[in-house]
């Protein structure tokens, strides 16, 4: 069933223009979602109704078919809040000074935004081992820190918070521009309680105040076991910290030395081991190195040079943990004595 965009609007029928938009901006002041008394689908309601009623031609249409024909679905406008606006939603001519009330302050509405401290990247250098088994970092920084006394709060410890006198707890001051609309509330962030609405009874000693402290910060970091090079760790709320905000956070690059002994693919490690012409012949048992250390393992007799033998399981450990390969060069020998030349020529080893 089409809606009756006169009742929507609790107007008569054939109202005038003006009665219409009286209407609708009494309508609108009292359903804006942003304030106490909003309701943001019967303020979606009402912009549609006055879409189509301010406008002859929609009107017209309305009056006779009890719909309009500008596409499906019918009518632009009324996303949530202020977004709407842009989306085509409401003339903002017809608005005129409801946008001091709804910029401005008064209802209940969203305080201010606190700010934000910056983050902090710096980078992290691991030895390979470190890489593999995790590690405990010491990280020191100089930055805006949290007070150390007040923990970040600017109250001395024991003392209670109060409203802030500047801005009456809101968190925000207002200030009225003059515009082509008329004027305009906008709001700015206290500047005595940054945005909090309290301040300290007695302020504290050590930051007098203002809750953050520049220096040097020595953090324990662990570093999980299995990261990456190149990879980033965040350590949350260690940038930099903010007065009557939240601290930013603080990113680790990881760097990690390379191996003489590994090489890493994913969580597949590879080794390479030398081994003599006749070991390679004739089969061996070798120690290679692992994670856990020197390792038996078996060279099948006959191994050419670039195979690679697999160790299960003994690769990086993870949720899928990765094997590690041993990959085999055989060394021709280069000199050889008279005896050791004598044998091999008679064994004219050939195949
Ligand atoms: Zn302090
Ligand atoms: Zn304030």
């Amino acid at each position: 069933m089409p809606k009756n965009y006169y009742n929507i609007l609790g107007i008569e029928k054939g109202a005038s223009k003006d009665e219409i938009k009286k209407a609708f901006r009494k309508k609108a002041h009292q359903y804006h979602p942003d304030k106490e008394t909003g309701d943001e689908a019967k303020f979606k309601e009402i912009n549609e109704a006055y879409q189509v009623l301010s406008d002859e031609q929609k009107r017209a249409q309305y009056d006779q078919y009890g719909q309009t024909f500008d596409g499906a679905g019918g009518f632009p406008g009324g996303g949530a809040g202020f977004g709407g606006f842009g989306a085509g939603g409401i003339n903002i001519d017809d608005l005129g000074d409801m946008f001091g009330d709804f910029f401005g302050g008064g209802f209940g509405g969203s305080r201010t935004r606190t700010q934000r401290g910056q983050d902090i990247q710096v980078d992290v250098s691991l030895t390979f081992k470190e890489s593999i088994f995790g590690a405990e970092k010491e990280i020191s920084l100089t930055k805006q820190n949290n007070c150390n006394r007040c923990g970040g709060v600017g109250a001395e410890p024991g003392s209670s918070m109060k409203t802030c006198g500047t801005c009456h707890g809101q968190g925000f001051e207002v200030r009225v521009q003059r515009t082509m609309l008329g004027n305009m509330q906008t709001r700015v962030t206290c500047s005595t309680c940054h945005g909090t609405g309290e301040v300290p009874e007695t302020a504290c000693s050590n930051c007098d105040g203002a809750g953050i402290e520049h220096g040097k910060k020595t953090l324990r970091v662990d570093i999980p076991a299995g990261v990456e090079h190149g990879m980033r760790i965040r350590v949350r709320g260690e940038g930099e910290a903010v007065q009557g905000g939240q601290a930013g956070d603080l990113y680790l690059i990881v760097h990690i030395e390379r191996s003489r002994e590994f090489v890493r693919h994913g969580n597949d490690l590879f080794v390479e081991v030398k081994i003599g012409f006749t070991q390679a012949a004739l089969g061996d048992e070798i120690e290679v190195p692992t994670l856990d250390g020197k390792a038996k393992l078996k060279i099948p007799a006959g191994i050419q040079s670039g195979e690679k033998l697999r160790m299960r399981g003994k690769g990086v450990r993870g949720s899928r943990p990765g094997d590690q390969y041993v990959v085999i060069t055989v060394v021709t020998p280069k000199k050889l004595s008279k005896k050791q030349r004598k044998v091999l020529a008679e064994l004219d080893l050939n195949e």
